[in-house]
C-alpha cells in the first residue's frame, strides 16, 4: 500500500513538474511590443506622402513596402493603406502606402497621363521609370529621390513593391505582366520561386490564375534599381486587374503574409 502510495505520489509531482515547465516556456515568449511612428516626406508640397515605421521589441528582418507608385494600380496601394493598421510586425516594417500621392488620388499611371503628362500646368512622367530620382531634377525625379532616401536610411532586407497589370500573363490575346511576383536580383530568384508555389499550393482560388515568376523589371523602375544597388531581396507584386479588386486585394495580403513566413524561416 504505501508503495502504491509513493507512485502515485511520484506521479503527481511529475505531472506537475510537467506542467510547471510548459507554463515557464510560455512565460519565455516575450510579448510582440510594437511601437507605430509616422512622418512625412515631400513635407509642405501637393506630394507631401506618410511613411509608417513599426519596430517591434521582436526579432525579424527589416521590410520596406511600398504602394502607390502607379496610382491607378488601385489594389496595391490599398492594401497598403491596409497593412498600416496591422500591430503584429516583428523586426521593422517600413511602409509607404501612397508613394505617388497626387496620382494616386486621380487615380492615374502618373498625373497628365493621358494629357501628354500636363496636369494643372506641371510637367509628370511615370515615376516607375526615373529611379534612382534625382534631388533638383523634375517633380517625378524628386519623388523618386525622397523615396530611395527611405531605402537609404533603413537598408531593408526586403523590398516589396505593390503593383498590378491590365492583363495576365496567360492573357491568350496580348499577355502582360499580371498574376506574376517579379525579382529584383539574383539573390532574391529562390524567394520569388517559393512565393508563389506557396501561394499556388495554398492560396489559389477558383477563378484565380496560377502566378508565375518573372524578371523583367525595367530600368527605372523601383525593383530594377533596388535589385541593381542593394542587397535585398526585391519584390515586385502585379497583381491582374481583370480579376474584381477584392479578390486581388486578397491576393495581394495573401503574398504578404507568406513573404513574412518565409522571411521567419529565412532569417539565417
Ligand atoms: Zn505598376
Amino acid at each position: 500500500m504505501k508503495r502504491i502510495r509513493e507512485l502515485i505520489w511520484g506521479l503527481i509531482s511529475l505531472l506537475l513538474i510537467v506542467s510547471c515547465s510548459a507554463c515557464k516556456s510560455v512565460e519565455e515568449e516575450p510579448e510582440n511590443l510594437v511601437t507605430k511612428t509616422s512622418y512625412e516626406i515631400l513635407a509642405s508640397t501637393i506630394y507631401e506622402t506618410t511613411v509608417y515605421v513599426f519596430t517591434s521589441n521582436l526579432p525579424g528582418p527589416t521590410v520596406m513596402i511600398v504602394g502607390g507608385i502607379h496610382g491607378d494600380e488601385i489594389a496595391g496601394w490599398q492594401v497598403a493603406q491596409t497593412l498600416v493598421t496591422k500591430d503584429d510586425y516583428r523586426g521593422k516594417v517600413i511602409i509607404i502606402p501612397k508613394a505617388n500621392i497626387l496620382a494616386t488620388t486621380l487615380q492615374k499611371r502618373y498625373p497628365g497621363q493621358e494629357t501628354k503628362g500636363v496636369y494643372q500646368g506641371i510637367s509628370y512622367s511615370d515615376l516607375n521609370r526615373v529611379f534612382p530620382g534625382k534631388i533638383d531634377g523634375t517633380i517625378t525625379e524628386q519623388i523618386a529621390y525622397a523615396i530611395i532616401e527611405e531605402v537609404e536610411k533603413y537598408q531593408p532586407d526586403y523590398i516589396v513593391d505593390l503593383h498590378e497589370s491590365r492583363r495576365s500573363y496567360a492573357d491568350k490575346k496580348s499577355p502582360l505582366i499580371g498574376d506574376e511576383i517579379i525579382y529584383g536580383n539574383s539573390k532574391s530568384t529562390f524567394f520569388a520561386y517559393d512565393m508563389v508555389d506557396l501561394f499556388n499550393k495554398e492560396y489559389l482560388a477558383v477563378g484565380d490564375i496560377k502566378f508565375a515568376v518573372d524578371n523583367s523589371a525595367p530600368m527605372g523602375s523601383f525593383n530594377n534599381y533596388c535589385g541593381n544597388n542593394y542587397e535585398a531581396i526585391v519584390l515586385t507584386i502585379e497583381t491582374n486587374r481583370q480579376l474584381n479588386l477584392s479578390r486581388r486585394i486578397e491576393q495581394q495580403l495573401a503574398f504578404i503574409e507568406i513573404l513574412f513566413k518565409l522571411a521567419k524561416e529565412n532569417k539565417s
